[in-house]
């Protein structure tokens, strides 16, 4: 793991400079080869359900906005775990808003048919049900859970994403619950969200290596008009307010992948949203090793909206696919087989015959000294994009 500081963190984060920049990225891409090879996976994205209890002031799908709800019926989501392994997806992942009339007994049922009928890991990602019920998906065979911390500071927190009820909301122990449980864990922050300062978002790129996260997910924060922080004039943090910017997104997935070296991290849909050309391509050059295509099925896909705009709502399953394909074979690099977990024995390690990852880490990593922006020569003084 690469030890950088908090200082350190900070400095890359507020580095502006292209040739300190791309140094950045190709360490990160490094340290991606030398852990997780080459291989990109592919987890097959079910939005199952758009009803939220939740008040999440950033979000399209915050219980008080007035839009047209879905909840998916057992069939249809068979029907796309079966369209998943048509693909040759190793992964589907299960995704909702906080919606309890998601039964818990039937979801247990939902997980147990399609691990019955299909080799596919499943990740859930439904916000913050009860341990009980968490712990019921995972003895019917759910592998991996993903839920955001969204942000490390408790003041932060508490403005953007209010409690429900008299309910404590508290992702990150929430998340340590899970571990024990025996899931993978996932969790992750948008970048750009107002109030999120430099030294925020350090502490969470500082707190994903503290959980030992197995998948950390940074996209940018897409404003949605109907939503609090999607209004006109929003506070932010003033010069200390970090951008929702492609570049921004880029730098936090590569110290990720550098104090995360082993996690599996998604080049994001959001990221993709806000460069529709070759954000996706930026995201697996700076850190990422996969890639999260949606399956939901039309009209659900359109009415599933966190956020204007997103990428590939307009497109079919099979189209996403072969599109994402071509993307990761114009890098040189290659779709992983099996279901690509990080904890061997818990829910499977890539099998290509190609590198693996035991491989990778056989070789010798780029360089053994961290990499200090102010160490770094002076360059030419303005960076956009690569
Ligand atoms: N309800 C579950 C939860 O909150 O964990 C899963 C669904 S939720 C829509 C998934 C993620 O979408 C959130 O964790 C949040 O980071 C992201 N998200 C929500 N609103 C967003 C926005 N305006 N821009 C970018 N990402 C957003
Ligand atoms: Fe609901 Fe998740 Fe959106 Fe919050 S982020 S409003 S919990 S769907």
């Amino acid at each position: 793991m690469q030890r950088l500081t908090h200082e350190e963190i900070l400095g890359w984060l507020r580095e502006t400079r292209p040739a300190q920049l791309d140094q950045l990225f190709a360490q990160a891409d490094q340290v991606r080869h030398d852990n997780v090879g080459d291989a990109v996976h592919l987890r097959g994205l079910v939005e199952i359900s758009s009803y939220c209890v939740r008040q999440c002031h950033y979000c399209g799908l915050r219980a008080s906005r007035v839009t047209p709800r879905y909840r998916m019926n057992r069939e249809e989501i068979l029907t796309c775990a079966h369209k998943a392994v048509e693909l040759g997806f190793g992964t589907v992942v299960m995704q909702a808003g906080e919606d309890f009339g998601i039964e818990a007994e039937w979801l247990a049922g939902v997980i147990r048919q399609i691990k019955a009928e299909t080799p596919l890991a499943i990740t859930l990602s439904l916000g913050e049900r009860l341990l009980d019920e968490a712990r019921l998906w995972r003895q019917a065979g759910a592998d991996r859970y993903l839920v955001r911390f969204e942000t490390s500071d408790p003041q932060l927190y508490a403005a953007i994403h209010p409690q429900r009820g008299a309910a404590i909301s508290d992702r990150v122990e929430l998340l340590r619950e899970l571990r024990k449980m025996g899931y993978e864990i996932g969790s992750g922050v948008m970048a750009g969200i107002p109030g999120q300062t430099y030294e925020i978002l350090a502490r969470d790129i500082e707190l994903f290596a503290e959980l030992d996260l197995d998948m950390v997910g940074i996209g940018p924060f897409i404003a949605h008009p109907e939503t609090p922080l999607g209004a006109p004039g929003v506070a932010t943090a003033g010069e200390e307010q970090v951008p929702s910017s492609e570049l921004m997104v880029l730098k936090a997935v590569a110290l990720t992948r550098l104090v995360c070296p082993e996690a599996n991290l998604p080049a994001t849909t959001a990221l993709a949203t806000i460069n529709t050309v070759d954000g996706r391509e930026h995201g697996l050059e700076s850190g990422a090793n996969v890639f999260m295509p949606i399956l939901t099925p039309s009209p659900y896909r359109q009415m599933y909206q966190i956020y204007p705009g997103k990428a590939c709502v307009d497109e079919d399953a099979t189209q996403c696919n072969h599109c994402l394909r071509g993307r990761i074979q114009r890098l040189n690099r290659y779709v992983g087989e099996g279901q690509g977990g990080r904890r061997s024995g818990s829910s499977g390690e890539a099998s290509s015959g190609k590198e693996t990852s035991t491989d990778a880490k056989a070789r010798q990593p780029l360089s053994d000294e961290p990499l200090s922006p102010s160490l770094q020569d002076d360059a030419s003084p303005l960076v956009v994009l690569r």
